[in-house]
């Protein structure tokens, strides 16, 4: 069962992600809790290039993300499907969307084709969306900014304006939730959400 997390920065998916990892693991299920960009040993090199090395370009960013996808998903996310792991990715073609499609104006479409070219087509089951406004999220960040984080705040309200057209648009992927809810509630939420499709 392959599961995506989604959101802005500071919406709290990684800690989603693990407490999802850490229920399933208890119920004996092999679990693979990954991220884009930088899943893979090659996903590192290009997190590193495209978030901290030289400026580069809207669309050789773009193909940067697909880049990283497709190895992603060929290498590491369908083997662990095929041995019936549930794999939970801080990260999808959602983002791409979000931030390449919409937010660097490239078009929805066409990065959403490209994202699924890259992987042939996989798509999570379910897509946790947790939504937060953009400045609250980066004030719960810590650490130094990457070249996204000190994005301009208009860009931010176009990629979470996106994030949440996308959901509406398909209710039967997504799985929408306020980010600002206690964590714990949160994790309720997804497990309810997944738990059938894990047969439990
Ligand atoms: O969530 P994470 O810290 O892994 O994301 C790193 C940065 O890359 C974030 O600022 C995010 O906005 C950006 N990103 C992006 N396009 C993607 C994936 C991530 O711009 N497809």
């Amino acid at each position: 069962v392959f599961v995506s997390l989604e959101g802005g920065d500071g919406a709290g998916k990684s800690t989603q992600a693990r407490l999802l990892g850490d229920w399933a693991r208890g119920l004996g299920r092999e679990v693979v809790l990954t991220r884009e960009p930088g899943g893979t040993e090659l996903g590192r090199l290009l997190r590193d290039a495209v978030l901290h090395g030289d400026h580069v370009d809207a669309r050789t960013e773009a193909l940067l993300y697909a880049t990283d996808r497709a190895h992603h998903v060929a290498s590491l996310v369908r083997p662990a499907l095929a041995r019936g792991a549930l794999v939970v990715t801080d990260r999808y073609l959602d983002s791409s969307v979000a931030y390449q499609g919409h937010g660097r104006d490239l078009g929805a479409d066409e990065v959403e084709r490209l994202s699924l070219w890259a992987t042939g087509g996989l798509l999570p089951a379910v897509t946790v969306l947790l939504d937060v406004d953009p400045v609250l999220g980066r004030s719960r960040l810590t650490g130094s900014p990457d070249r996204l984080e000190s994005a301009g705040d208009e860009f931010h309200r176009r990629t979470r304006q996106a994030f949440l057209e996308r959901a509406a648009a398909d209710p039967a992927r997504f799985l929408v939730l306020d980010a600002t809810t206690a964590p714990d509630e949160l994790a309720r939420a997804v497990r309810e959400r997944v738990a059938p499709l894990l047969g439990v």
